[in-house]
């Protein structure tokens, strides 16, 4: 059964590429979701979860998902993430990105919310790590932009690099293009946050522009669809 393959799927360039390229069109998140997800046990947050927030968007090769952190008590009760204040700030920042929702796909680090929305502890966050690679893989994106310490940390595969740090450089994960920035729910504590979140997005939409622009850059990870 082919969605077997994402929970034993090698994390090594090559092993990762060669598995997406065959895998293109083939991966149903709605599959994952029955099969994989909507049971999940892996962790402890199960324990305390009302619901698993699983990612929502447009499935259909996006230029963009957005990776956050975790569901906080609003996403937890109506099982979608970003839907809180965190969430309208950023319907806000993807309007003036000249976006919708709709338009991209938006998923966390984990699916089930860390009880008074503490950070996912470590085990947390690499029992889930299947959970949101395998919606990268369904959903093609162009590239990655990841809310904050933690969804930056994640992706990039370190821990407790700061945002500041991580924000520099446009870094990749399998290749696909990431690019870090701050979250949200940081920018509506410090507002000095916004204006460097908004240069970061500006380079992520002048990249996704480019690599469009390009289709040898845009398409050989997926298949060489542009
Ligand atoms: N913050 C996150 O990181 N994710 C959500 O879904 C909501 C708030």
């Amino acid at each position: 059964m082919r969605w077997e393959w994402i929970w034993s799927c090698p994390y090594d360039d090559d092993g990762w590429r060669v598995w997406m390229e065959d895998q293109i069109g083939k991966v149903s998140l709605q599959t994952v979701w029955e099969q994989k997800v909507k049971d999940c046990t892996r962790c402890e947050l199960h324990k305390t979860r009302e619901n698993i927030v699983y990612g929502i968007g447009n499935t259909e090769r996006p230029d963009f998902l957005f990776l956050g952190e975790g569901p906080g008590a609003h996403e937890d009760n109506k099982g979608e993430p970003f839907v809180g204040a965190a969430g309208k700030l950023l319907d806000k920042i993807l309007g003036a990105m000249g976006l919708k929702r709709q338009d991209i796909y938006i998923c966390n680090c984990v699916a089930c919310r860390p009880p008074g929305n503490r950070d996912p502890k470590p085990e947390e966050l690499e029992a889930c790590s299947q959970v949101w690679a395998s919606q990268v893989v369904a959903v093609r994106p162009y590239m990655i932009v990841a809310l904050g310490k933690v969804a930056g940390n994640a992706i990039l595969g370190t821990s407790g690099q700061a945002v500041a740090l991580m924000r520099k450089k446009i870094h990749t994960w399998n290749k696909l293009p990431v690019q870090v920035t701050y979250h949200p729910a940081g920018m509506l504590q410090n507002e000095s946050y916004k204006q460097p979140a908004w240069d970061d997005l500006q380079k992520a939409l002048s990249h996704v522009k480019a690599m469009k622009a390009n289709a040898k850059d845009a398409g050989p990870l997926f298949g060489g669809e542009a």
